[in-house]
């Protein structure tokens, strides 16, 4: 299979890197993708300067140009679903299923803001003073840092890249060096959506270079990232010093409270869903299991049968459940984390070892620990991987206590027939994003995502909350 070279996009031109990387096939080492541009520090310049350059005439061009590109986007997303989820499950391990899923949403998420930006309202009133009228309008915030994780190499581009162009900002989009291969698709389709020069730029490369330049340019105006908590407050502070704004997704310890009450067979489906497809590799995956103690051995016993059942495998292949995880080094952090399950005292129900599947990739047998308290650190330390716990609780106070016992609040989930305990559980979770007898890991394109505490910082991502980041407000006086 040829594997040919992917070069950046800067100034509305392709641009051949300072160096190149292979993108390597999680399912088999031996699949080379491609070879991937790297950006060194002149070429971030020269990204940072054009987007700057155009940003003035963008920010006030007209909405239909704007949204007609990202109409433009939207659809050939929705239509190439099949080839660019291919290339996803190819280069990231997510299943084709899950993968076309992604690409479609990414799609989706255009076609909203191709909308949205024509729905763009403000404000009249009153003055306190007679004659005067106040207008409040928002503006475009200026050339806006785009920084993305592998793990939604398409979907969480689009969610930033989308908004940000829609309110009339310029963009350097930076994605994860691991799985450039469908940003730089999205970026090849975008180079064609008749947007002026300079206004949408990529720049693939390391965190350490790429990433850092961005953060630190007094020409961009705005960071959104996606990414590990760690890296995230890094962000945080030096944006701090140079009074960017900022909106940081990053990592989550989602909890799933199961009640005596539940549905057992309904509590096992959204169970396996939440932790273990897309190989765990969600942010919003679940990773405590919170089980009370009346159906405690029950629920455990569903899981272990039901996990048994799983096809671990190439991410291609149509029977596969749970693709490859993404990359060696994630492989390795799980493994630890099996290690460290095992030396805290828990048991390890099912899973947790690597598994042979012909061809060289990373294929690990979902793993379940059982017998695990809250204070261990495989509870209270992100894994992002296909490794989940159970802990055993003696009733819904204390499944509440133990869910909000976590310094992250991305995501939480409760398996319930109990109206009563819903809506308590709905209104003391500390997380972000509630669920309800669903899998915590479904969200919708079209409203606000974000968590709380250490998984989320600043506002809200998607539907019409992202104006907040995207925008600034000004409020103009008249007297006439
Ligand atoms: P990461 O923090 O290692 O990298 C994320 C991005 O930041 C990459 O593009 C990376 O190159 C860049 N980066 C790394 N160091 C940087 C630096 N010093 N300055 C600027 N940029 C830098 O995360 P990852 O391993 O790619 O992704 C996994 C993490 O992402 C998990 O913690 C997961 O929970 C989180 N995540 C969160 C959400 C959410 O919406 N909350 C969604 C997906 C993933």
């Amino acid at each position: 299979m040829s594997s040919p070279k992917h070069d950046l996009f800067i100034a509305g031109q392709w641009v051949s890197g300072a160096s190149y990387q292979p993108n390597v096939n999680p399912s088999n080492h031996e699949d080379v993708l491609g070879y991937y541009a790297q950006a060194d520090l002149p070429l971030v310049e020269t990204a940072v300067a054009a987007a700057h350059q155009v940003f003035e005439s963008w920010s006030v061009s007209g909405i239909q140009q704007r949204s007609d590109a990202l109409a433009f986007i939207g659809a050939e997303l929705i239509a190439r679903q099949f080839e660019l989820g291919t290339l996803l499950a190819r280069e990231e391990g997510k299943t084709r299923k899950e993968a076309i899923a992604e690409v479609v949403r990414a799609g989706q998420i255009f076609q909203f803001f191709a909308g949205e930006c024509l729905r763009m309202t403000g404000d009249i009133l009153p003055s306190v003073r007679p004659g005067v009228s106040v207008e409040i309008s928002r503006e475009a915030v200026g050339v806006v840092g785009v920084i993305t994780p592998w793990n939604f190499p398409i979907a969480i581009p689009a969610w930033k890249i989308a908004p940000a162009l829609a309110y009339g900002n310029c963009v350097v989009f930076k994605p994860a060096d691991v799985a450039p291969g469908s940003a730089w698709a999205l970026a090849e389709i975008i180079s064609r959506s008749g947007i002026p020069a300079g206004v949408f730029n990529l720049v693939m490369g390391s965190g350490r270079v790429v990433g850092e330049c961005m953060v630190n340019h007094p020409h961009i105006s705005a960071m959104t990232f996606t990414g590990s908590t760690g890296t995230g407050m890094q962000i945080a502070q030096k944006s701090a010093a140079q009074l960017k704004k900022v909106q940081l997704e990053m990592g989550g310890k989602n909890p799933q409270v199961v009640l005596d009450d539940a549905d057992l067979q309904q509590a096992v489906e959204l169970s396996v869903n939440s932790a273990f497809f897309s190989t765990g590799q969600r942010c919003t995956a679940t990773s405590r299991f919170i089980v009370t103690e009346g159906i405690h051995d029950r629920y455990v016993a569903a899981m272990k049968e039901r996990m048994a059942q799983l096809r671990v495998g190439d991410a291609l292949a149509d029977d596969t459940d749970i693709g490859p995880v993404a990359s060696r080094s994630q492989l390795e952090q799980d493994l630890s984390y099996v290690q460290i399950g095992r030396d805290e005292g828990a048991t390890l129900a099912i899973g947790g070892t690597l598994l042979e599947r012909g061809a060289p990739g990373n294929y690990l047998a979902p793993a379940l620990f059982t017998e695990t308290h809250n204070q261990m650190r495989i509870n209270r330390e992100e894994i992002f991987g296909p490794v989940a716990t159970v802990i055993r609780v003696k009733d819904y106070e204390e499944a509440l206590a133990v869910a909000n016992d976590t310094q992250f609040g991305l995501s939480a989930g409760i398996a319930t027939t109990s109206l009563i305990y819903a809506s308590h559980f709905k209104r003391h979770s500390q997380a972000g994003m509630v669920m309800v007898n669903v899998a915590t890991a479904g969200v919708d394109y079209h409203v606000p995502f974000g968590g709380r505490k250490a998984s989320s910082y600043g506002p809200r991502e998607q539907g019409s909350y992202a104006k907040e980041f995207y925008t600034v407000v000004k409020t103009s006086y008249t007297y006439a």
